[in-house]
C-alpha cells in the first residue's frame, strides 16, 4: 500500500514538473517578446536623436520587462534590465542626450539582451519556434495558389504569415495590426494599380514605410513601376515569381537586429569645438571618442575602432594631413573614411587636404543636420563596403576566411571566460547529383536556403560561414556539446523536411554535420577534428549529426 501510494507521489511529481516545465517555457516567451518590443523602442530612439517621448517610451518598456523577468524568474535578462534602467533614469534626469560612454554602454547592454532574446537554445523541444519575428508579413496576392504556396515557404524559414486574396480581407488585417512587411499583387482584385494605391494610401497613414513587394502578372511598365516605387515598394517582381528571391528580400527587409550606432573617432585639438562636434553627435545616437592630442591617434585607433574619422586640418606638432597619411599608411585602416572638418576656406588648401586620404570637406561653422547626414552617408557605404570584403556574395554569411577568424577570436575568448565553445560543420549531401539533375542555379538556391535557414535558427552571437561550395560552418559560443548537438539535428531535421520548389514539381534536400567542444588542448585542431566527425556523418550513411564520443576526443588530443 505504502508502496504504491509511494509511486502515485512520483508519478503525480512527473506530471507537475512536466506541467510547470511547459508553463515556464510558455511564459518565457512572453519575456522575450517584451525584450523584442523593447529592441523596436530602441531603434525609433536612435532614430529620433533621442525626443523626450522616445525615452519615456523605453524607459516604460524597459520597467515592463523588469516586472516580467521578475515574475517569471528570468535572471539573466532580469540584471540586463536593471541596468539599462540605471542608465535610463540618469539620462532622463539630465534632459539631455545620452553622453558618449552612456550610449556606449547602452548600446552595450542593448545588443547582450538581443542576444539572449534570440537564443534558441534556452527552450526545450523545438527550438527553433521562438525565432518568429513579433510582426506577420501581409501576402495579398490575386492567385490563391501561389499566395499560399509563398506562405508556406515563408512560414518555413520562421515568418508569420498571413494571405489575403481580396482588398476586403488585407483591410481587415490591416486594422488588425501593422505587418514587417508586405508582398502585394499591383492589380488587386484584378483591378489596375489597386495595389499600389492601396498601399500608398497605408504608407500615408503610417510613422515608419512598411517594407512593399510588389508582384505583377505582366511586365510592369515605367509608369507602373515607378509609381510601385513612390509607394514605397522596395522589389518590383513580374511574370514567375521566384519565391526564394522574395523569401531573401523579406528577410533584408526585416531583419530585427538593433542597428548599432556609428562610432566617430574625433581628431580636434581645440577642446570647446571637440565639445560642440561630440553634443551634435550624441544627439544623433552615435557615439564618439574625442582626441585632442593628434599624437593619441594609433591608440585609440586601436582601443576605440571607429568606423569613421572627423580630422581638423592645424594642429599643434603635426596637421589634419599627415595623421591622414599616418592612417592611410596602414593596411587594416585603409578603408575608414576620414572627414576633414575645418575652417579653412581656401579651396586649393581643401583640395590639397582631399589628396592626402581624405573622403570630403566640410568646412566650419557646420549645421549639425548636414554634418550629421555627411556622417550617416559615409558610415552607411563603409559598412556595406566592409561587408562586401568579409562577406561571401551567395549566401551573405562570413567567407572561409573570416569564419576562422571569428572561430579563433571566439576560442580566446571561451579560453578567458572559462566558458563552453562548440564548432560544427555541414556539408549538403549528394550535392552534385541536385547540380546534375536541375541544373547550377538550383543549387545555388539550395545553398541560400541553407544559410538563410541557419541564418534565421542560430543566435545572433553564433558566427556562420560559407567554408567551401556546399560546406558551412558554425561556431557556437557559450554552447556546451549536448546543445550543440541538439541544436543542429533540429536544423538538420528542419531542412531535410523542406520541400524546394522546381517548375510543377519539388525534391528534397539533406545535410551531415560534425560537431565538436573545445577542450583544453584541441584548440588548433577544432577544425579537423570537427571534420572527421562529418566524415563520420557521412560514412554512417548521412543526413545525420556526429560528434566525437569523450574518449576519442581525449585520443585524438594525445
Ligand atoms: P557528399 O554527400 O559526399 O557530400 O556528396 P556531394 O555530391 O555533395 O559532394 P562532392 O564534394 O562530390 O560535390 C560537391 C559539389 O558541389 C561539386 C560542385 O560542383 C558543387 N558546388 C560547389 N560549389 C557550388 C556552388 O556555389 N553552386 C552550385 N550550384 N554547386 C556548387
Ligand atoms: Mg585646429
Ligand atoms: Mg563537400
Ligand atoms: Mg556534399
Amino acid at each position: 500500500m505504502i508502496e504504491k501510494l509511494k509511486m502515485d507521489n512520483t508519478q503525480l511529481d512527473n506530471k507537475t514538473n512536466a506541467q510547470s516545465k511547459a508553463l515556464r517555457r510558455f511564459f518565457a516567451k512572453r519575456v522575450t517578446n517584451q525584450v523584442r518590443l523593447l529592441l523596436d523602442v530602441w531603434r525609433l530612439t536612435n532614430q529620433e536623436n533621442w525626443s523626450h517621448q522616445r525615452l519615456k517610451d523605453l524607459l516604460s518598456a524597459n520597467e515592463k520587462l523588469i516586472r516580467y523577468a521578475k515574475h517569471f524568474e528570468e535572471d539573466s535578462h532580469l540584471h540586463l534590465a536593471e541596468e539599462i534602467h540605471h542608465l535610463l533614469v540618469a539620462i532622463n534626469k539630465d534632459k539631455v542626450a545620452p553622453s558618449s560612454d552612456q550610449l556606449y554602454r547602452l548600446t552595450d547592454l542593448i545588443q547582450t539582451l538581443s542576444e539572449t532574446a534570440l537564443r534558441k537554445g534556452d527552450f526545450e523541444g523545438d527550438i527553433g519556434s521562438v525565432i518568429t519575428p513579433k510582426k506577420p508579413i501581409y501576402i495579398a496576392l490575386n492567385d490563391q495558389k501561389q499566395g499560399c504556396k509563398l506562405a508556406r515557404q515563408l512560414e518555413f524559414f520562421g515568418f508569420r504569415t498571413e494571405y489575403c486574396s481580396t482588398l476586403e480581407a488585407f483591410n481587415t488585417q490591416m486594422l488588425k495590426r501593422h505587418p514587417a512587411a508586405i508582398v502585394m499583387d499591383v492589380n488587386l482584385n484584378q483591378e489596375a494599380h489597386l495595389g499600389i494605391n492601396v498601399i500608398q494610401q497605408v504608407q500615408d497613414r503610417v510613422e515608419n514605410t512598411i517594407p512593399t513587394i510588389f508582384y505583377s502578372e505582366n511586365d510592369g511598365d515605367i509608369f507602373t513601376r515607378l509609381k510601385a516605387c513612390r509607394a514605397g515598394g522596395i522589389h518590383f517582381h513580374s511574370e514567375d515569381l521566384e519565391m526564394g528571391l522574395v523569401v531573401e528580400e523579406v528577410e533584408a527587409a526585416t531583419q530585427n537586429s538593433p542597428a548599432s550606432p556609428l562610432r566617430i573617432l574625433v581628431i580636434e585639438d581645440s577642446e570647446t569645438q571637440a565639445f560642440a562636434i561630440q553634443t551634435i553627435l550624441n544627439n544623433a545616437g552615435m557615439i564618439s571618442l574625442i582626441i585632442t592630442d593628434p599624437m593619441l591617434v594609433l591608440d585609440s585607433l586601436e582601443t576605440f575602432q571607429p568606423e569613421i574619422i572627423i580630422m581638423d586640418m592645424y594642429m599643434p606638432r603635426c596637421t589634419g594631413m599627415e595623421v591622414a597619411n599616418v592612417i592611410r599608411q596602414q593596411e587594416k585602416y585603409v578603408s575608414i573614411p576620414i572627414i576633414y572638418l575645418s575652417a579653412e576656406e581656401d579651396i586649393e588648401k581643401q583640395l590639397h587636404a582631399m589628396s592626402h586620404g581624405g573622403d570630403e570637406f566640410l568646412q566650419k561653422p557646420i549645421k549639425a543636420s548636414h554634418l550629421i547626414s555627411t556622417l550617416r552617408t559615409k558610415g552607411e557605404r563603409a559598412r556595406a563596403l566592409i561587408s562586401l570584403m568579409v562577406r561571401d556574395s551567395l549566401t551573405g554569411l562570413l567567407n572561409h576566411t573570416r569564419i576562422l577568424q571569428a572561430l579563433d577570436k571566439e576560442i580566446l575568448r571561451a579560453q578567458a571566460n572559462k566558458t563552453p565553445l562548440c564548432f560544427a560543420m555541414l556539408d549538403i549531401d549528394h550535392f552534385k547529383n541536385i547540380n546534375d539533375s536541375y541544373g547550377h542555379p538550383v543549387g545555388d538556391r539550395v545553398i541560400k536556403n541553407l544559410a538563410l535557414l541557419l541564418k534565421q535558427r542560430l543566435r545572433k552571437s553564433d558566427a556562420i560561414g560559407r567554408y567551401g561550395g556546399e560546406e558551412f560552418a558554425i561556431v557556437l559560443s557559450n554552447t556546451n556539446l549536448a546543445d550543440a548537438v541538439r541544436i543542429c539535428d533540429s536544423i538538420r531535421e528542419h531542412f531535410s523536411q523542406f520541400r524546394h520548389p522546381i517548375e510543377g514539381s519539388e525534391f528534397q534536400v539533406t545535410f551531415s554535420c560534425g560537431v565538436v567542444q573545445l577542450d583544453d588542448d584541441n584548440g588548433e585542431k577544432l577544425t579537423i577534428i570537427a571534420d572527421e566527425a562529418l566524415y563520420d556523418a557521412k560514412h554512417n550513411g548521412r543526413n545525420q549529426v556526429c560528434s566525437p564520443s569523450l574518449s576519442e576526443q581525449d585520443s585524438s588530443s594525445h
